[in-house]
């Protein structure tokens, strides 16, 4: 169950924005750490919570997906899954990390000045997958077939035959980088670049793998299985962090995948609503009926349709719309009253009768 950020922030789930603002400053005075009563946690929640719910499209997104970050969670991705990484080992055996997150958070530190090493990605790929109208309200599991780079089966993406001892990279001496000295008017700079021979590994596989040609990927189908979330919207993305196209000795890019959702005979969705167009007879709009509804999920209830009903009237079945965390929608009636296109004579003679009561 994901948190309930309306019942942390202690407001209706209907509030408005200046409403949860209220809420949040209240909360935050109540709880920030350095008060005595202060509660670092709660504090922290509240914050959380906050930050979702003043987003209007982060909202909007938590109140269907129960996630503020409608790519996130829950899809599988694996970034720098078992390949490539971010370690390697130097020539002198030892470990050596990527330093591109330390630099962000030295980043933070010294205003932006942090040094930002480049992680080799791999290229973000999307496709489409076609979804029933039902599919798209109640989630589905799919397998999809993608061509993509893929990480080598062969040699695990090091791109060295297996088995082959990996020789110090010529190129760089093994150290995984290459300083150049540029001139300008100020003096000679120095700057240090990855090794593109070696991609910063100082190291190159003796042998190459026959499979991949060392290149350490190649181009093959992938099967995909993907859960779609129960109320995906046309055009919609779904994206699957780490299932782009993989590179050898970085991070594979993403996956994308737009949603397209077909037609249904009766229902159109409107939100977390499903509306439909109801024609009923004039006699059943004067004298009420019931009326058999099929919901989407295909089973009948019966809808009361109250007597003297209007044109244009709409009648609201509660609960059998479109899911989301914050309850299902309603399933709203359009009620078309359909006028008797000829009377025969005596129909008109009843008509004129009602006419002398004022009907
Ligand atoms: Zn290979």
């Amino acid at each position: 169950m994901p948190k309930d950020f309306y019942k942390t922030l202690e407001v209706d789930k209907n509030a408005s924005k200046e409403e949860i603002k209220k809420s949040f400053h209240k909360l935050a005075h109540k709880y920030h750490p350095d008060k005595n009563k202060g509660d670092d946690k709660k504090f922290k929640e509240i914050n959380e919570a906050y930050q979702t719910l003043s987003d209007d499209k982060k909202r909007a997104s938590y109140d269907q997906f129960g996630n503020a970050d409608m790519g996130g969670a829950s899809y599988g991705g694996n970034p720098g899954g078992g390949f490539g990484g971010f370690g390697y080992q130097n020539a002198n055996g030892e470990m050596e990390f990527d330093m591109g997150d330390l630099g962000d958070i030295f980043g933070d530190f010294f205003g932006g000045g942090g040094r930002k090493q480049s992680v080799r990605r791999g290229r973000d790929i999307s496709t489409e997958i076609d979804l029933s109208f039902e599919d798209s309200i109640f989630g589905v599991k799919r397998e999809v077939y993608i061509k993509k780079q893929s990480v080598c089966d062969t040699c695990k993406g090091s791109g060295g035959k297996p088995g082959s001892k990996m020789d110090t990279c010529k190129i760089c001496n093994g150290n995984g980088q290459l300083r150049e000295i540029k001139r300008s008017i100020l003096g000679n700079f120095s700057s240090v670049k990855t090794c593109e021979t070696c991609l910063g590994s100082g190291k190159i596989p003796s042998i190459k793998c026959e499979n991949c040609n060392g290149e350490g990927v190649y181009r093959k189908e992938e099967k995909l299985n993907i859960t779609i979330p129960a109320g995906v919207n046309s055009g919609e993305m779904i994206k699957m962090t780490g299932q782009g196209e993989a590179v050898r000795g970085g991070n594979p890019g993403d996956l994308y995948i737009k949603m397209n959702i077909g037609k249904h005979s009766t229902f159109k969705r409107d939100g977390l609503n499903l509306t439909m167009d109801l024609s009923i007879k004039l006699t059943d709009a004067l004298l009420g009926m019931t009326y058999k509804l099929k919901t989407l999920e295909g089973y009948n209830i019966d809808v009361k349709i109250p007597e003297g009903i209007n044109h244009n009237d709409l009648l609201r079945v509660k609960g059998k719309g479109v899911p989301s965390t914050r309850g299902r929608g309603d399933i709203i009636l359009h009620i078309q009253v359909i006028m008797p296109k000829k009377l025969s004579r005596s129909t008109k003679e009843i008509i004129e009768r009602l006419k002398v009561e004022g009907i």
